[in-house]
């Protein structure tokens, strides 16, 4: 339903090439997607709603870097459409996740399939950087048993329900701390040599939650994870219901912004329907 795009780029004149894979299509409870509250009360209104927003896609992208493959999340897979896929989290959080979700993800649209359509091997992966520990972004894992995945330590250690049960049974990741500083950012890490990769710290959907933030000569491009479902929502300071603090997400929105005062930003969300076109495009952040 979305198609993927692909960009090739410069980092100190050596090409560097961005792929956005489309591993299937989400739809959520518009409450969940766009809300004032959060915790109970935003959850009593996903149930009640009846409404599910317009299929979303579920980004994951591909770094081909000068220091390696990288990949930012791992999308879903098509097993989750199977009626027993919950069942390990507990009766209320797979009534719940039943409720609250639609998928359409084909077997051939995970991930490990399309990256042999870009003549890559799964074991050929360098890193995975999870942004956060939500389903639509590990349940691609599997595709990556042998591969380095890297977490950030506050995520791991306050995941966000029962969802630790739906995690495969081997998955251990490597946990890094983000105690350094760029620019507006107090929790960052740099994760390559050359210092052009950099996970920040963008908690408000989750506790631990990153966006990652790719140098190149032309621009900057942040890999932004669910900081939002779409552009316009950064835009006008709106929020998704699931936030575990509007706050939070609201100083990362700031953050964010000052980003793109500074730099050509290209914000790239993972639900973010129009992101494929503006990685093409490289259409900017625009900050008034
Ligand atoms: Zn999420």
């Amino acid at each position: 339903m979305f198609s993927n795009e692909s960009i090739e780029l410069t980092i100190n004149k050596n090409p560097v090439k961005i792929h956005a894979i489309s591993t299937g299509s989400v739809a959520v409870k518009t409450k969940f997607s766009e809300s004032k509250k959060t915790g109970v009360l935003a959850k009593l209104d996903f149930i009640f709603d009846k409404k599910f927003t317009e299929w979303m896609p579920i980004w994951v992208w591909v770094i081909e870097h000068p220091e390696g493959i990288f990949l930012i999340d791992t999308g879903e897979n098509s097993n989750i459409q199977t009626p027993g896929y919950f069942k390990s989290s507990g009766v209320f959080a797979n009534w719940l996740n039943r409720a609250m979700f639609r998928f359409q993800i084909s077997r051939e649209q995970e991930i490990d399939k399309q990256l042999l359509k870009l003549n890559i091997k799964p074991k050929e992966v360098k890193a995975v950087f999870l942004t956060h520990l939500h389903l639509d972004h590990i349940d691609g894992l599997k595709h990556f048993p042998e591969t380095k995945i890297i977490v950030n330590k506050l995520e791991w250690e306050k995941p966000y329900g029962d969802l630790p049960k739906l995690y495969p049974h081997w998955f251990q990741p490597e946990l890094m701390e983000l105690n350094e500083q760029y620019e507006c950012f107090d929790n960052a890490c740099f994760l390559t040599i050359a210092k052009d990769l950099i996970a920040l710290h963008t908690p408000g959907h989750t506790n631990g939650h990153m966006s990652i933030l790719l140098k190149t000569d032309n621009c900057h491009i942040l890999f932004a994870g669910d900081v939002c479902y779409n552009q316009n929502q950064l835009l006008t300071n709106c929020f998704a219901g699931v936030n575990i603090s509007h706050i939070k997400a609201g100083n990362t929105y700031k953050r964010i912004k000052s980003l793109a005062k500074f730099n050509k930003l290209v914000f790239l969300p993972s639900h973010d329907r129009e992101a494929g076109k503006r990685l093409k495009e490289l259409v900017t952040l625009k900050i008034i």
